[in-house]
């Protein structure tokens, strides 16, 4: 089944600058797409664009355009992790987290014991769970990055979008952000992120679309997308995938 599909999206900012022309691809549902591009290439503002930041026609998710979904209905659907976010307010890590839940509660209606349970289990799944009380404003950008994980997990929604989802992990962190990702793919989660890093891609991605100055270079099966030729276009600068064991490496 196909979970998002793109249909010749193309978007300018009011500045001016074309950010994306004429980009047209089919997401299914069990699928981990890389959005993979070099500084510039258009990565975040499709990403923005999927999580509904301006209405589009060109947009479908779930069979029925992005446009007709309301706030609520949408974050049950689709949920986003940004790179960052800057905290305005002293809420604790599970208060944040319990954000998530905001697209199943009722107008005015306080989180259920339910709720808070799901948010918990959220933060125990990216290893935060000790820090619970704490206050979001005290987080470093790495812990930071583990609790939007924590809030998009909360919010139970069948699509996730991450920006640049491991820009401020360590290694140790990296490798735990992959085995959850991995985790939510195998029960059934369709993850798009965004990232520069082809490597990173290959190693989390089941597809890759390559895109560069806003244009989809190529789009398929991380095996038949990810090659020397491809990624020395997209980068414009000389790239090797070569195979050690059983690893594929790039450089
Ligand atoms: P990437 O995420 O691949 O680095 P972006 O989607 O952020 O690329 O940017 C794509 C293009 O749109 C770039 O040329 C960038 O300068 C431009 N751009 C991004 N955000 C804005 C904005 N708010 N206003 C004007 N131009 C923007």
């Amino acid at each position: 089944m196909t979970a998002l599909k793109i249909d010749n999206l193309s978007f300018t900012y009011p500045s001016g600058t074309r950010a994306l022309s004429n980009v047209s691809l089919e997401v299914g549902q069990f699928t981990t797409l890389a959005l993979l591009g070099s500084n510039g290439a258009g990565k975040s503002t499709l990403l923005d664009l999927l999580f509904g930041w301006k209405p589009s026609s060109n947009i479908f998710l779930f069979g029925k355009p992005l446009k007709e979904y309301g706030r609520k209905e949408l974050g049950r659907n689709i949920a986003l992790v940004p790179q960052s976010e800057h905290y305005n307010f002293s809420f604790t890590l599970l208060e944040y987290t319990l954000f998530g839940r905001a697209p199943y509660l009722k107008e005015m209606a306080s989180p259920s014991d339910g709720d808070v349970r799901i948010a918990y289990e959220a933060l125990e799944m990216v290893g935060m769970a000790s820090f619970a009380k704490r206050s979001v404003t005290t987080l470093s950008g790495g812990e930071s990055q583990l609790v939007l994980i924590a809030r998009a997990i909360a919010q139970g929604s069948k699509v996730l979008l991450l920006d640049e989802p491991t820009s401020a992990l360590d290694p140790a962190n990296r490798r735990k952000v992959i085995e959850i990702l991995n985790l939510l793919h195998d029960q059934g989660k369709t993850i798009i992120f965004t990232t520069h890093d082809a490597q990173f891609a290959y190693e989390l991605a089941t597809h890759v679309a390559m895109l560069k100055g806003g244009k989809l270079l190529s789009f398929g099966t991380k095996e038949r997308v990810v090659t020397s030729s491809l990624l020395t276009t997209l980068y414009d600068t000389e790239m090797t995938v070569c195979t050690v064991g059983e690893k594929t490496l790039i450089y």
